[in-house]
């Protein structure tokens, strides 16, 4: 038999209590209209207070951050070429490149080299994409 989720009057969830500091049982004393618990009563400090998932960490006070935004790598690349200056070196295999230094590619345009992997090997953020690339042939 599959229970309705939506929470019940008088029965027990687990809910954080801000009295207690933990996650405890709780009593439902009432719902919201979407089913899901208001108010409840800590089953260990007796407090009445907002049914908090205990999953989720209290917040601190206040404004909470803006929203990270996921950067894109065309962010990325912008502000690695950005730092890296205006002289792009041309990309040859046979190239020796130090990290933060600009490229320039034939297929893959202006790009910053992120990392040294070794002596042969780096890793060059492009516009669209993160590159790796051989140094020293
Ligand atoms: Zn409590």
């Amino acid at each position: 038999m599959t229970k309705d989720k939506a929470s019940e009057l008088g029965t027990e969830i687990l809910s954080y209590c801000g009295r207690c500091k933990i996650p405890l049982n709780h009593l439902i004393h009432s719902v919201t209209k979407t089913g899901k618990p208001d108010r409840c009563e800590c089953q260990t400090c007796g407090a009445l207070h907002k049914y908090r998932n205990p999953d989720k960490p209290v917040k601190p006070r206040g404004k909470a951050g803006p929203k990270k935004e996921k950067v894109s790598i065309e962010t990325l690349w912008k502000e690695a070429v950005a730092a890296a200056g205006e002289n792009a070196t041309p990309y040859a295999m046979s190239g020796n490149f130090a990290e933060g230094e600009l490229m320039d590619h034939s297929t893959f345009g202006k790009g910053v080299v992120q990392t040294l992997i070794n002596h042969t090997k780096i890793k060059v953020i492009f516009q669209d994409a993160e590159k790796i690339l051989v140094q020293n042939r």
